[in-house]
């Protein structure tokens, strides 16, 4: 059986990529996303198992020491990470999967995984992500400042993604995204090749 693809999607928050990843989600039902372990708390509303799995410092210290991430990092002083199995058999099954994950954690499956796909969004400008993250009513100055500081770091690494997309108009960007994973999946791929003529020498 052909692999499924495996799409990385990352972007400094605010920026709607996970509005972007969820509407994808809703038109391809046969892609499925990660759900990611994290030490942080949960935000109102969240539900352990569906946006996260909610866990302490020890049980993440343990899977990491099990080698049970596909990759793993650090983001604004809490723990996150994919874990490695559910991927993985999802893959096996030929099933495509989206992470929506950070860069740190993106460059690690980079890595670890070279026929992932990175794509990165963009938001339009600076000043339009700090007038979205402004909308949210939580920031002060201060910590509006750090945000925008961490978002341009986050920015200057879009050179190590396969594919950037600016989310100017979120129904654009969805069908930029889809048209990238539509285009991903078409595309001839070594490793299947065998897998295809097979099939039809099958049929001979
Ligand atoms: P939030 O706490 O707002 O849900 O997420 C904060 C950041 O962590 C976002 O940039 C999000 O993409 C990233 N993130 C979420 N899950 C993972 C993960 O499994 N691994 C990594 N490396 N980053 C993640």
């Amino acid at each position: 059986m052909t692999k499924g693809k495996l799409f990385v999607i990352s972007g400094p928050s605010g920026t709607g990529k996970g509005t972007i990843c969820s509407k994808i989600l809703d038109q391809r039902p046969s892609i499925r996303m990660s759900v990611s372990m994290t030490t942080r708390t949960p935000r109102n509303g969240e539900i352990d198992k569906i946006h996260y799995h909610f866990t302490d410092h020890d049980s993440f210290r343990n899977l990491i020491e099990a080698d049970g991430f596909l990759e793993y990092a650090n983001v604004y002083g809490n723990f996150y990470g994919t874990p490695r199995k559910q991927v993985m058999e999802w893959l096996d099954e030929g099933i495509d999967v989206i992470l929506e994950i950070d860069v740190q954690g993106a460059m690690q499956v980079r890595n670890s995984y070279p026929d992932a796909v990175l794509i990165f969004i963009l938001p339009p400008s600076l000043e339009e992500l700090r007038n979205r993250i402004a909308g949210r009513g939580s920031e002060t100055e201060e910590t509006m400042k750090k945000r925008l500081g961490a978002a341009l770091n986050e920015i200057s690494q879009v050179g190590e993604y396969d594919y950037s997309v600016v989310n100017d108009d979120i129904d654009i960007a969805v069908d930029k995204v889809k048209s990238i994973i539509v285009s991903e999946q078409c595309r001839v791929d070594c490793e299947n090749v065998e897998l295809t003529v097979d099939k039809y020498k099958e049929e001979l």
